[in-house]
């Protein structure tokens, strides 16, 4: 039996969908693409 505290480490660390780049842990946790993406340059 998994402990609850294994199951959240063993978790993959999130990454952009768009360009792969790692999300840094945010209030927002559902989002799935960087902040660069869900804001592009304009
Ligand atoms: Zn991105």
């Amino acid at each position: 039996m998994i402990s609850v505290l294994e199951f959240f480490r063993n978790l993959p660390k999130k990454k952009c969908q768009k360009c792969g780049l790692e999300i840094t842990e945010q209030a927002d946790c559902y989002i799935s693409i960087c902040e660069d993406c869900d804001h592009p340059a304009r």
